[in-house]
């Protein structure tokens, strides 16, 4: 079942703990269904480090492989509604993912200088972005790997104390889907989820993939363990509804984009680094399209990169660049405030038990 020329060592799995293996039997069985047309992403999703020239390029698969690939994860239909609360014109929708030291420690080789730039979000970053949007009375959504609110539980005091802002599942430790077995992302998912419940006092009904990084298995998990919406995707500018191998599953996705992110631009080490009042004019672009054609705006940030000096100018730019444009006319809400908005203005219903 290896593709010839594959020569990597096979790849060290961990035995999934027993009271897992009766929920993995209904996920093996599919997983079966499929193996022959999903085996070249499988191999590569699960046996890192392979070699780029193990997978079978896209000119050597049959239509029923694209069909079976392409449909896994899918858009289904759009959610945009027809009106937003308020007679507002636009919706922005502010996320942070507060990564914290979980980025140094994910792959197992932290150095101290990593750690205490992470260290940063926790220390400083965070307090510096709360206090922004409290005073402009602007909710927000926190995706937190629970690793790093339990290095540092007195983060959920601060983001709590408005009363305004939600919690979302970002992994335990800022894991890479992809590169696991069901059974363990299966695991940190479950334990994330109970994690950050204990710790916050509420129960996230949202979830955004570490890094974006959305397994063949990241739907599943995320229908069994009850999550209403996800933001990790990036069919659409507007909410849509998530389809699994063709079939609506009641999931709402509110979709995301590596050009509204933070991380990428703001990196000095990186090749595409921006400076950050060129990076609040792209904000402001998409934030004047989302405004003239009706939809949202959602934009991720992180503590440990947006909590900076200089950086958090680009969101006080945007920030006053919204308020002068749309007073009145912009509905500011948490990515959970808008899923079940448009999930009932859809007439969604419940997400679809499997
Ligand atoms: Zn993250």
């Amino acid at each position: 079942m290896i593709s010839p020329g594959f020569s990597a060592a096979p790849p060290t799995v961990d035995l999934p703990p027993l009271d897992f293996i009766p929920e993995m039997i209904p996920t093996l069985l599919r997983g079966l269904a499929i193996l022959p047309a999903v085996l070249p992403a499988m191999l590569l999703a699960q046996a890192q480090p392979v070699p780029v020239t193990t997978a079978k390029p896209g000119w050597q698969w049959t239509m029923d492989s694209v069909t079976t690939v392409v449909n896994s994860v899918r858009a289904g239909r759009s959610l945009q509604p027809a009106s937003w609360p308020g007679g507002a014109r636009a919706a922005v929708l502010l996320s942070f993912d507060v990564d914290n030291e979980t980025i140094a420690i994910r792959y197992g080789e932290p150095t101290i200088g990593s750690l205490s730039q992470m260290q940063y979000g926790a220390r400083v970053g965070l307090e510096r972005i709360v206090r922004l949007l409290d005073a402009k009375r602007i909710p927000a959504t926190f995706f937190i790997p629970s690793v790093s609110l339990a290095i540092t539980p007195g983060m959920a005091d601060i983001i709590k104390k408005s009363g305004r802002h939600e919690f979302g599942v970002h992994g335990w430790i800022h894991e890479m889907n992809a590169t696991l077995p069901d059974s363990v992302e299966r695991a940190l998912v479950t334990r994330a989820l109970a994690d950050l419940t204990r710790m916050t006092g509420s129960k996230p009904t949202g979830y955004r993939a570490p890094s974006w990084n959305f397994s063949p298995n990241t739907m599943s998990i995320l229908r069994d363990l009850g999550f209403r919406y996800e933001s990790s995707l990036m069919a659409d500018d507007r909410a849509y509804e998530l389809l699994q191998e063709g079939k609506p599953t009641g999931i709402v996705e509110i979709p995301v984009e590596w050009i509204l992110d933070d991380a990428p631009l703001f990196n000095p080490q990186g090749e595409r680094y921006s400076a950050p009042r060129d990076v609040a004019q792209v904000w402001i672009d998409e934030f004047d399209k989302a405004y003239d054609e009706g939809t949202m705006l959602v934009l991720t940030m992180h503590p440990h990169v947006s909590g900076h000096r200089s950086r958090i100018v680009a969101l006080e730019l945007l920030i006053a660049h919204i308020e002068a444009k749309g007073a009145g006319k912009v509905w500011w809400a948490t990515h959970g405030a808008v899923a079940e908005y448009v999930r009932k203005e859809a007439k969604l219903g419940e997400p679809v038990r499997r």
